[in-house]
């Protein structure tokens, strides 16, 4: 079981009344991050005088459900186009800085078609140049809101409407690649860990420079999931090693967060419907990909832990 599923947030910063999915992660970890994003003693003078969040939301399921249409979330929200909004993020926060308001939280909040496709340049741009910005990606594993089409991050031999016999290619490892930009702060969370997630948020903030925090985002829709499995989903997925949670700093030194006792693949994968087609052989190749990554990002943590 998880350590703890639940952690009410000391304030509500996403109104009722989104319209994301029956049993969709997104909103739960929008309400953790917003409200840990939205606690800052050093600025709480008041009311009046909380940071300033602004987020900048590319083409998702958050802009459908919450950002625009919905306008579920109690900070400035704006919109940019599908590529660019780690680009849009860097020319606000230029104009933030300008005005001398930097306390300014700038926060992209993109999902895994905008961060690891159509806006990877930007995404790798803004790392590059080290912008002063907190970039979330919640990854949901497929193109959801247009139709369940594959993506970079989509695992190999899920199934999606483009898919049908399953991925042929793997999951980039978004995580990694930000990591070798050698920007300040790369990390992973999960909704069943909301305690890690709200430390890694709180860490983040306080950070300067390029900050990013890969968000497991289970999605019945597409996964064809159970609406009232996607936090056993998340936990499943991190005690497997599928999605291990971790944290990167300086795109050296790696820190492995928590190590559940191990689960075969398959505790993972047999609750998805986009996995059903899998036979035992191709389900043997996933394990035995999920061990090797694992065994990889172990080394990592040993070898650069002292650099
Ligand atoms: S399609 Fe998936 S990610 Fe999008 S709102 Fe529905 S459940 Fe959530």
């Amino acid at each position: 079981m998880p350590e703890q599923i639940y952690a009410k947030p000391a304030e509500e910063m996403l109104w009722p009344g989104h319209s994301f999915c029956p049993g969709c992660a997104e909103p739960v970890l929008l309400r953790q991050v917003l409200s840990v994003l939205a606690e800052d003693p050093s600025t709480s003078l008041g009311e009046s005088k909380k940071k300033i969040i602004i987020f900048v939301t590319p083409a998702s399921c958050k802009s459908v459900c919450a950002s625009f249409e919905a306008n579920a979330e109690k900070v400035f929200d704006m919109a940019s186009l599908f590529m660019s909004a780690p680009d849009r993020a860097t020319g606000l926060r230029m104009a933030l800085d300008c005005y001398g308001i930097q306390d300014a939280l700038v926060v992209p909040w993109m999902g895994d078609g905008a961060a690891f496709d159509i806006g990877f340049g930007s995404l790798s741009a803004a790392a590059t140049r080290n912008e002063n910005i907190l970039v979330f990606c919640h990854d949901n594993e497929a193109y959801m809101n247009t139709g369940i089409q594959q993506s970079g991050s989509t695992p190999r031999e899920a199934w999606t409407t483009v898919t049908t016999e399953g991925k042929k290619d793997a999951k980039k490892d978004i995580v990694r690649i930000l990591a070798d930009h050698g920007v300040p702060y790369v990390a992973t969370a999960a909704v069943a860990f909301l305690d890690d997630l709200r430390e890694k948020v709180r860490k983040a903030k306080d950070i300067q420079g390029f900050r990013f925090i890969h968000l497991f985002t289970p999605c019945p829709t597409g996964w064809r999931l159970s609406e009232n499995l996607s936090i056993e989903i998340s936990r499943l997925a991190v005690a497997s090693r599928v999605f291990p949670l971790y944290e990167v700093f300086g795109g050296k030194k790696y820190v492995i967060n928590k190590m559940p006792d191990k689960i075969p693949v398959d505790d993972y994968l047999r609750l998805q419907g986009r996995f059903r087609h899998l036979i035992k052989e191709k389900i043997s190749e996933i394990q035995k990909s999920v061990d090797s990554q694992m065994d990889y990002l172990k080394k990592l943590s040993l070898i650069k832990s002292q650099a």
